[in-house]
């Protein structure tokens, strides 16, 4: 699966709705210097200059006080010209992620992580939902995957992949299982399963011999190893799966580029005055 390619079509696609709205604003923040947000935050950045945007780019240091990080998200919360907010994971250890998270005000949480957002896709009535589980569903939809019906398994219980992917699926009526690190026997039920999701985070964790001939492949994981990137999944599944996503090319794009689409979607939301009957 091609993710590289769908996410070019989303990424053209979004620049179209960003010119017909004149102007949409993102703003990131990122906390520290860890390696791989800086270059998780320069990718955004670029595609959303690329779409259009205007992007504004808040590096704090790794000192930075949980109050200090609050005011800012407060005043980017207040800002009109921001339509999108999204603050980089993980963040230090001395600020509670979660207090951060539930201060973004929900119509501009593009990345779905708000308790109000979460709440709301838990409920089947999705609002803003989180990119790479927006991005696994939409390249298993890009490939005429079925999935009512599918059985399905999501490896990892995450609330930024493996939970939201695991609703969307639902929500599709597939039949879902969620596998995670006290799961008995994983391979027993990646054999059954259609369709899986890997987000797990160990290299190459599932292997050809899991995995049952002809089913669709997710690859979520992004683990840095000696051979450089891989992902959960071992390349040799390829040889069984009827559909693989690759790790580099997979689901990374289209994470960038569903992240786009969320702000153009949460910019439309609040020109049209928020969440229909809610006050957020
Ligand atoms: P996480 O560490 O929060 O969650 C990992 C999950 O895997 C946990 O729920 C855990 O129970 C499960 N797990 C651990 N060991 C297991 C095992 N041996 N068998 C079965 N389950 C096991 O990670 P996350 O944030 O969900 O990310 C997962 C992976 O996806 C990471 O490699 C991350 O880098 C990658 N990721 C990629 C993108 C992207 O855009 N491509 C975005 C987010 C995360």
């Amino acid at each position: 699966m091609d993710g590289a390619a769908l996410a070019r079509k989303v990424r053209a696609a979004v620049a179209g709705e960003v010119a017909e709205l004149g102007h949409v604003g993102l703003a990131t923040v990122l906390v520290g210097e860890d390696p791989a947000s800086q270059v998780y935050i320069g990718l955004k950045h670029k595609a959303a200059t690329e779409a259009g945007f205007e992007p504004t780019d808040h590096r704090l240091p790794a000192s930075t006080s949980q109050s200090e990080l609050l005011r800012l998200v407060e005043e980017l919360n207040g800002d009109e010209g921001v339509d999108g907010l999204l603050v980089q994971l993980p963040l230090p250890d001395h600020i509670d992620e979660g207090v951060v998270l539930r201060a973004i005000e929900p119509v501009k949480d593009v990345d779905g992580v708000h308790p109000m957002n979460a709440g709301f896709l838990a409920l089947g009535t999705p609002t803003i939902v989180p990119a790479t589980p927006r991005g696994c569903i939409a390249l298993l939809d890009e490939y005429g995957v079925e999935l009512e019906g599918a059985r399905t398994v999501v490896i990892g219980r995450s609330n930024i992949v493996g939970k939201p992917v695991a609703q969307l699926l639902v929500q599709r009526n597939a039949t879902v299982t969620i596998c995670h690190s006290r799961t008995r026997d994983l391979a027993a039920h990646l054999r059954e399963a259609d369709v899986v999701v890997a987000a797990v985070g160990r290299p190459r964790l599932v292997k050809a011999e899991m995995v049952k001939p002809g089913a669709a492949v997710i690859d979520v994981g992004v683990n840095r190893t000696d051979d450089g990137l891989v992902g959960d999944v071992d390349p040799g599944v390829a040889e069984v799966a009827g559909l693989l996503s690759p790790v580099p090319g997979g689901v990374g794009p289209m994470t960038i580029a569903m992240l786009l689409q969320n702000t153009v979607e949460a910019a439309r939301l609040r020109r049209n005055g928020g969440y229909p009957g809610s006050t957020p």
